[in-house]
């Protein structure tokens, strides 16, 4: 095992990483920017260092401070967490060639995957089911036309070093090509630094199902629970689920199968995701994301394995502790991203201080934060608060759970998506299990968020004044205890 773990990243993420190493017996060290003085993790770690200013390009993504921290502190690995340079492989190779252990995948797999371009050839020659479209980037309109033509409109275009939902457009006609292709090329040049695009078939009707996979030195990889992603918005998940709805076991070892087929053929090591579209029984290769995700949560309380620790094992050249065979799906779990944007403003950002907080509890359920009373939350990164994680022993325990949940959890100070959870979660649609990415459309969901904003205002948010009432009886007491301390010293003077 490791002597010391430093922690690449901030939040939720950074904490539980360190929960595992904390488990694990392994002192960790964190790294944050100026913004970050006073957060959770930072006081969570055995150790924290400064490493520069708010704007990530000047902390959370540079290299060398980090490097210098874990040389300087005696960290043997280096856990990125997600976003940031957790997918970079430039950083991964860093570590590499100073010694470093980076937890997660060679810099050579992360560099493979961080193409879509070279993901999908890479998988098309492995024989994995692709998206329909182009292996080679797009430079002209009338490329694309040509391209679209022989696979049919809806297509879309996608940026090749895209991610995050970002750089990405359908196209339903020959017409809207002019404009979508420098508009995505752009903003491919502004968000990655590369405006390499291509085009695929846009999938109808389709649902986000992945598989989680672990991998050893040793040449062992398993398939640990799969997942649906398909509530999202903008192209970025909101709730998941593990299961998905429409997994069959039969399915289910095909696809899982098949995820292992895909991480063996880029000789993947550590924790990934293989992400597919299915669709009306069929399933394309979508791209694989070589880190832990922000809902491993939910593979973790359905089949009990803990990702980050086996992240950490693989690392230091462990074996899998288990096989195929031993892996069980148990229950049904559900994610909801509980954050600071407001659904009624086209989810925007909803940066603040947090006045008031109480997270939901009972059983069954589990909330990875890194947030607290007075925490506030900063423009300059995601606006996660929490992940509300619940496991239940069939879907609808669980959809019983997370509504139950919801009802429970008190944020006051900024606006958050919690009534749009409370809305989905509430959808016959959803309750039926019959998603697509388009369900927030299709649906008119943000039609049942306004109300459910209108009842939970007229309830009086009920437990957020529950909380107004505690606060008066402590602020109370410590008036008393303030009073008799000041007597009790008045009457020594006399
Ligand atoms: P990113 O790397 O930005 O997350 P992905 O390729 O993983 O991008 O796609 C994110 C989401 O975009 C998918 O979950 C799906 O909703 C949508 N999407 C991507 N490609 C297609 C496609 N070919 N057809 C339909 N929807 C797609």
């Amino acid at each position: 095992m490791f002597n010391k773990v430093l922690i690449a990243n901030r939040g939720e993420i950074a904490i539980r990483a360190m929960r595992a190493c904390r488990e694990l017996g392994v002192p960790t060290v964190a790294v944050y920017s100026e913004a970050d003085k006073n957060a959770l993790f930072a006081k969570y770690a055995d150790e924290a260092y400064l490493i520069g200013p708010a704007p990530s390009s000047q902390s959370y993504l540079n290299m060398d401070a980090i490097i210098n921290v874990a040389k300087e502190s005696g960290a043997d690995g280096i856990h990125p967490g997600y976003g940031f340079l957790s997918e970079n492989a430039v950083f991964a190779k860093k570590c590499e060639d100073n010694g470093i252990i980076f937890i997660g995948p060679s810099s050579s797999s992360i560099e493979q995957m961080g193409s879509k371009i070279a993901a999908r050839t890479a998988m098309k020659k492995a024989g994995i089911p692709v998206v329909p479209g182009t292996e080679d980037p797009i430079e002209s309109v009338d490329e694309a036309i040509k391209v679209a033509n022989s696979i049919g409109y809806p297509v879309i275009i996608k940026s090749s070093a895209g991610g995050g939902g970002i750089g990405m457009k359908v196209v339903h006609s020959k017409e809207e090509f002019d404009h979508a292709l420098s508009a995505i090329k752009s903003v491919a040049e502004s968000a990655f630094g590369d405006s390499t695009v291509f085009i695929e078939k846009y999938v109808e009707e389709p649902r986000h199902i992945e598989f989680q996979i672990l991998a050893d030195k040793y040449g062992n990889t398993v398939y640990v629970s799969d997942r649906e992603c398909s509530i999202q918005r903008r192209h970025q998940k909101l709730i998941e689920e593990a299961p998905s709805p429409v997994m069959t076991p039969e399915l289910r070892k095909e696809m899982g199968e098949t995820a292992v087929k895909a991480a063996k053929a880029i000789g993947y090591e550590n924790a990934g995701t293989v992400e597919f579209l299915y669709s009306k029984g069929d399933y394309y290769f979508l791209e694989v994301n070589t880190r832990l995700q922000v809902e491993h949560t939910i593979t973790e309380m359905v089949t009990g394995i803990d990702l980050a620790k086996d992240q950490m094992h693989i690392a230091c050249g462990d074996k899998l502790a288990y096989k195929q065979e031993d892996i069980k799906i148990n229950g049904w779990a559900i994610e909801c991203r509980i954050n600071a944007e407001d659904p009624l403003n086209d989810f925007a950002p909803s940066p603040g201080k947090i006045k008031k907080y109480r997270s939901a509890g009972g059983p069954g359920v589990r909330v990875d934060s890194g947030v607290h009373v007075g925490y506030h939350i900063s423009p300059y990164y995601d606006s996660m608060i929490s992940k509300l994680s619940v496991w239940g022993r069939d879907r609808d325990e669980a959809i019983a759970r997370m509504k139950r949940a919801l009802y429970e959890y008190v944020v006051v100070g900024v606006t958050t998506n919690i009534p749009f959870h409370k809305a989905v979660l509430r959808h016959e649609a959803f309750r039926s299990g019959n998603l697509t990415t388009h369900f927030i459309d299709d649906y008119n969901i943000l039609d049942d968020v306004k109300r459910v904003v209108e009842e939970d205002a007229e309830k009086g948010a009920t437990l957020a004044s529950a909380l107004d009432d505690r606060e008066h009886k402590v602020a109370a007491i410590s008036a008393a205890v303030g009073a008799y301390v000041n007597a009790v010293k008045d009457s020594a003077k006399q």
